[in-house]
């Protein structure tokens, strides 16, 4: 069944009214039509089963709700994703994979050792990869939408850790010998969210990785193969969710 994320306010009663793009999308390029069944997304943790009432010639859609319930697909603990800011290819390929593994934040971060360097992503940018994220999040049945934040710099990100996240964890290759295992570090976690970060092209400097132990961070290893970013950002999220039972 097709998945859409829709604003409350167009979710009245026991009626759905669909905006003009995705009325679009379900008359031209699903073709669905009337009777068929859909199911909404509030972004407010409701999932409703809906019947839609298509007119073709006013190019518009409603639909009945004809079931309501609590979302069940949203991890319990909220991951977020700090990761180095790198070429729109990749970037958009961690928004999607970690959009159905089930990170709920994005956050791009400038570093030492980043590639890109420009200061703030464009609203064109940011929009696109907002698309990126619902279109994989409906795709993959989430319940909610992940967050995208403007990129800052690794350090701003840092300075808020403690204060904002049960727990933070840096993903370091040089952490083999210095670094905890995922495993142990999970195995009594009672809290309800996790910072995630994971390094750019050229990796964490130094005084980047002590700056994160001060932030209150635990370096972890993801074992002794060197992963590419994309890859590290991807395969972390999933091994804490899967620590966590989720
Ligand atoms: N600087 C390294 C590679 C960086 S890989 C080099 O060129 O040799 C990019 C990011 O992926 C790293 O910053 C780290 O966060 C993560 N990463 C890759 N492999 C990892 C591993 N085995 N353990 C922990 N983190 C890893």
């Amino acid at each position: 069944m097709h998945h859409f994320f829709i604003n409350p306010a167009d979710i009245a009663g026991h009626q759905v009214s669909f905006p003009r793009d995705l009325a679009h999308q379900i008359i031209h390029v699903l073709r669905l039509d009337e009777g068929d069944q859909v199911a909404v997304l509030d972004n407010r943790g409701n999932i409703y089963e809906v019947e839609l009432v298509v007119d073709r010639a006013a190019r518009t859609v409603r639909g009945n709700i004809i079931a309501t319930s609590p979302i069940t697909t949203e991890p319990d603990c909220h991951l977020s994703l700090f990761f180095g800011l790198t070429s729109r290819e990749k970037v958009e390929w961690i928004l999607q994979k970690g959009t159905e593994v089930g990170v709920s934040a994005f956050f791009p971060f400038r570093s030492s050792r980043t590639l890109v360097k420009s200061e703030s992503l464009s609203a064109k940018r940011l929009a696109r990869w907002e698309r990126i994220i619902r279109e994989a999040a409906e795709q993959s049945g989430r319940g909610r939408l992940p967050e995208l934040h403007q990129a800052q710099a690794l350090t701003h990100y840092l300075s808020k850790v403690s204060e904002s996240y049960s727990l933070g964890l840096l993903a370091w290759e040089g952490a083999q010998t210095k670094g905890e295992s995922l495993h142990r570090l999970l195995q009594n976690f009672e809290g309800d969210s996790i910072a995630l970060f994971v390094g750019p092209e050229g990796g964490f400097s130094e005084d980047e990785v002590s700056l994160a132990i001060e932030a209150g961070c635990r370096i972890v290893t993801l074992g002794a193969r060197i992963l590419r970013m994309e890859t590290a950002a991807m395969i972390l999220p999933a091994l804490v969710l899967y620590e966590l039972g989720s």
